[in-house]
């Protein structure tokens, strides 16, 4: 299972957004990367007539570039930290637990 999921609120913990927190809007598995709203926002110029998208305006589109998982930790939506993910199992399931000694809530 996957210590961050697509919905999730996230924390940056480094690099230039450190301390953002958005939802993340796409999870990569296999880059080890996620997408997150808001956060390591680039921007692309980008030709209309060559993208084809005559509705488009073209020049500047802005966009969320991945991040690698390790530049993020999960908000605990109940203790509201950015917080370590533990796991336990619920009723024969494999469920994220807080690891905030306070908290321990639940995730999932
Ligand atoms: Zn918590």
């Amino acid at each position: 299972m996957a210590r961050i999921k697509k919905g999730d609120i996230v924390e940056v913990i480094a690099g230039d957004d450190r301390g953002a927190r958005g939802e993340v809007l796409r999870v990569l598995p296999k880059q080890d990367r996620v997408v997150v709203s808001t956060v390591n926002l680039v921007t692309k110029h980008e030709n209309a007539q060559r993208a084809g998208r005559s509705q488009m305006q073209g020049g500047r589109i802005q966009f969320e570039a991945p991040i690698h998982l390790s530049n993020v930790m999960l908000v605990c939506p109940k203790c509201d930290r950015a917080v370590r993910v533990g796991y336990t199992v619920v009723d024969g399931k494999r469920v994220r637990v807080c690891r905030n000694r306070e908290c321990g809530a639940v995730i999932d």
